[in-house]
């Protein structure tokens, strides 16, 4: 049986990349960015001038003992002014292009005016040094000089930068077509009259939540009846219709669990049945020949949402372009005995220290049928397979819902 890394090499060698679309700006946050995008011009563009106050030449300013002509008010937004001399200023606001015959700025806090004369309070007058409170050409970064490589993600800072470098649409991932599709004759659908025998249709509920949530945005949701006909018919329309299949349900080895075989059926094939792993054991992932990817989690509520958690979110995320990122690595509150010799999925709730270091307090539950148990936890950590006591401080890979 696969490890959970081969099943995860696996998945990233067979899945395509999602294609290229243009985005405004305004619509791009959350998006996985496909170009690179270099500085428009010199940041900052030209000497910016940092304070409210007055511009001036520091060696005008010392010979005259801080007393200076108030010549002009230049803004932000205004062509610069020239100074005419070293015994006058130029009244200036933040944002504006440092005047031409400047080198400082003093801000109005320390200055005293009186009508067009300015008088820069003493102890200011000899700190004076040149480019003080001036924000120089360049000092950030350089014309040309690479702000946002492929791959990166557009939260609000990636946004202002490509904004600030002119960009108005960018070139990002397309959002893939995601259909979630629960199976099984049990389960009825929330708000609905339930009988005892029954039970409650959560699976696609928290894959979708767990979805938006993560930033997809196209997510249809769909049911099947445990029935080789039905299935053959709604899986063979969504193949035909989404980039994404995630089925939960149907993959164990019930004589009702049918989703593998109507898959292989309808052309798609299996990449790998089952991983060495507690809970989510009979997970199967397959490609069809047209190009969508199925992944057919198992029913049980835990195990659906620790393989979305583990599989499928980082898949989709290596499918968007998005540079993968250091999974965290999580050290552990208290032992924890795995004893099966299959990788163990260990709900956690991260917890933090006096000294800010986090840490994962164990949350296991009641098997993996007990969703309940999931409540107020943050993820996962994946222990080795056992049979082995992991103890406190045991460092494991962490995966968030
Ligand atoms: P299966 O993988 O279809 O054999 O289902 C395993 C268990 O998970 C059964 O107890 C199912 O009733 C339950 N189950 C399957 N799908 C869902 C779902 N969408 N929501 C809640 N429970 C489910
Ligand atoms: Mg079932």
């Amino acid at each position: 049986m696969l490890t959970p890394a081969q099943a995860e090499t696996l998945i990233e060698q067979h899945l395509a990349c999602l294609p290229i679309e243009s985005l405004p700006l305004t619509q791009a946050a959350g998006a996985v960015l496909r170009e690179n995008i270099y500085a428009e011009r010199d940041q900052p563009p030209f000497d910016r001038v940092a304070m409210d106050g007055i511009a001036l030449s520091t060696a005008g300013a010392t010979t005259n003992q801080g007393r200076l002509r108030v010549a002009s008010m230049q803004a932000a937004g205004d062509p610069p002014h020239t100074l005419g001399d070293g015994s006058s200023c130029i009244e200036i606001m933040t944002g504006a292009m440092l005047p031409q015959g400047c080198d400082a700025v003093v801000p109005v806090e320390v200055i005293d005016r009186q009508g067009d004369v300015a008088q820069i309070a003493d102890p200011a007058r000899k700190s004076l040094t040149p480019w003080q409170n001036v924000h120089r050409r360049g000092s950030d970064c350089r014309q040309g000089a690479l702000l946002l490589a492929a791959g990166t993600k557009l939260s609000a800072p990636e946004v202002a930068i490509a904004a600030g470098a002119g960009m108005a649409r960018v070139r990002v991932s397309a959002q893939p077509m995601i259909v979630v599709i629960s199976t099984g004759n049990e389960l009825v659908e929330p708000g609905e009259v339930i009988e005892p025998h029954q039970v409650r249709r959560s699976n696609a509920y928290g894959i979708t939540a767990s979805l938006r949530q993560h930033g997809f945005t196209r997510v249809a949701d769909d049911h099947v009846r445990d029935d080789e006909a039905d299935l053959t018919e709604r899986l063979g329309f969504h193949l035909r219709t989404h980039d994404v299949l995630i089925l939960s349900g149907g993959v164990s080895m019930g004589k009702l669990d049918l989703v593998p075989r109507v898959l292989e059926k309808l052309g798609v094939a299996m990449v790998f049945h089952h991983i060495a792993q507690r809970p989510g054991k009979p997970m199967w992932f397959g490609v069809s020949q047209t190009g969508p990817s199925v992944f057919a989690l198992p029913g049980n509520p835990v195990s659906t949402l620790v393989c979305l958690s583990r599989y499928v979110l980082p898949a989709l995320r290596a499918a968007m372009g998005q540079a993968s990122t250091e999974s965290a690595r999580i050290a552990l509150t208290a032992p924890f005995e795995v004893k099966a010799p299959l990788a163990f999925y260990l709900p956690v709730k991260l917890r933090s220290d006096d000294w800010g270091r986090t840490s994962a307090e164990p949350k296991p539950t009641n098997g993996s049928g007990d969703f309940t148990a999931l409540a107020g936890t943050d993820g996962f950590v994946e222990l080795p397979p056992g049979p082995n006591t992991f103890p406190k401080g045991f460092v494991a890979r962490f995966f968030r819902w």
